[in-house]
């Protein structure tokens, strides 16, 4: 018998414990006898030296899914002894409307289920604090993280996830030629050679993601002097920005003080995406990057090589940077940043599992438009750093889409602004 009570949380999912918290007593270490047990299943056949607690790069879906069921399974056995069942958060493993496939109790006791996702939580934790103030000046209240019943599944089959909202900030335009977003989007015949080229207008935004863990700022605009300087003239003149404005002004018009913000997500860091990162000068908020990303953004801004979209004068500052490294991370509760090179090295999506909008796939400029996404054709060749990496991230993410009934989100595409202000 194990006391959830003792177990702390699991919150990873897909056989990853490194967030493993547990207390000091014996249920504790037949848990972690368990855990290592599930993690050992998880593990691939063959030898990899470069094997740590990640399972997910090595280990085939499903056999994470029959992990994660296993603790699912785990938890439940802990009810049949007489445990609060909704401190559980077992929910079906495909996202299927009600009715949910049976909860049976065998002759030993043991509830079994036939699917169920991973276990994220063995007990139900009270809502982290947030810090900040909301708009009368009050204390924010801290929110609870919702638990899943399962004796009552909720007619929506997305029943777990987090309470988290999402507020887009609109940034301004940017206007560029429709070849720059559309790989050969207008192309000279023998008939007419000399087609009419096509200015597009696209919107720069970012997203406050407002989650029980920590108030997260994804992504920061341009700087607000683009226009005056800050970007090499023949830069802005291929993409002109319009509405620019400085963060603290876009961010405060949402209800939201620099202060409020406990981490930044910094998607890539094109100068349309990172330029606000001053206002983060000198402050211990930790700036999310991919480690290729940095790397590459420093190898362009300081040398004659790379990217001309990588300025010096948006990153290299005085910032508490927060690298990840591979390809998938779990930040906080919920919410987790996926590899997608292509656009850029170290370009990073977010996935998130929202109570009432589901998943959510923030994915940036892997896709500035609809068209990139839903056609397939990558943006022109001065903004992909790898054609081949964007068609994998690409892949990557329309999997993420169908198997978890995600909206996708594209970096500069107006219906998905629109949408995510309509509360998607
Ligand atoms: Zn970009």
């Amino acid at each position: 018998m194990i006391d959830p009570r003792c177990v702390g949380t699991v919150p990873q999912e897909y056989g990853r414990f490194k967030e493993l918290k547990l207390a000091d007593c014996w249920q504790s270490k037949v848990a972690i006898l368990y855990c290592l047990l599930v993690s050992v299943a998880c593990m691939p056949d063959n030898d990899n030296d470069d094997i740590t607690h990640d399972f997910t790069r090595d280990v085939s879906r499903r056999r994470i899914m029959q992990a994660g069921g296993s603790l699912a399974v785990f938890g439940i056995a802990g009810t049949a002894e007489g445990f609060d069942p909704d401190a559980f958060d077992v929910t079906p493993l495909e996202r299927r409307p009600p009715p949910w496939p049976p909860v049976r109790t065998d002759e030993a006791g043991f509830t079994r289920v036939d699917h169920c996702r991973p276990v994220r939580r063995w007990t139900a934790r009270p809502a982290s604090h947030k810090r900040g103030t909301d708009a009368a000046g009050g204390e924010r209240a801290a929110r609870p993280v919702t638990i899943a019943n399962r004796h009552k599944p909720s007619t929506d089959p997305v029943a777990i996830m987090v309470d988290a909202t999402l507020t887009p900030i609109d940034r301004g335009t940017i206007t560029a030629d429709v070849n720059n977003i559309i790989e050969g989007a207008v192309l000279g015949t023998a008939a007419e050679p000399n087609p009419e080229t096509v200015m597009e207008d696209a919107p720069v935004y970012n997203v406050v993601i407002d989650h029980p863990e920590a108030t997260i700022l994804w992504d920061t605009g341009s700087h607000p002097d683009a226009a005056d300087g800050h970007w090499p003239a023949d830069l802005y003149a291929a993409f002109e920005h319009t509405g620019l404005r400085p963060l603290e002004d876009d961010l405060a018009d949402a209800g939201y003080g620099i202060d409020d913000i406990d981490m930044v997500i910094q998607s890539h860091l094109h100068l349309d995406h990172g330029g606000g990162l001053y206002a983060f000068e000198g402050t211990d908020t930790p700036i999310v990057v991919h480690e290729e990303e940095l790397k590459y953004a420093y190898y362009s801004a300081k040398t004659d090589a790379g990217d001309v979209a990588y300025l010096a004068g948006d990153f290299d500052r005085d910032l508490n940077w927060e690298i990840v490294h591979r390809d998938r991370r779990q930040l906080v509760d919920s919410l987790e940043l996926i590899h997608l090179p292509g656009h850029t090295p170290g370009l990073l999506g977010v996935q998130l599992e929202l109570d009432d909008a589901g998943t959510v796939i923030l994915a940036g400029d892997q896709a500035y438009t609809r068209e990139n996404y839903e056609q397939g054709h990558p943006m022109g060749g001065g903004l992909l750093w790898s054609k081949r990496d964007w068609y994998e991230s690409l892949r990557t993410v329309r999997d993420l889409e169908r198997r978890h009934d995600a909206q996708v989100c594209c970096g500069h595409a107006r219906a998905d602004l629109e949408a995510m202000q309509d509360g998607l």
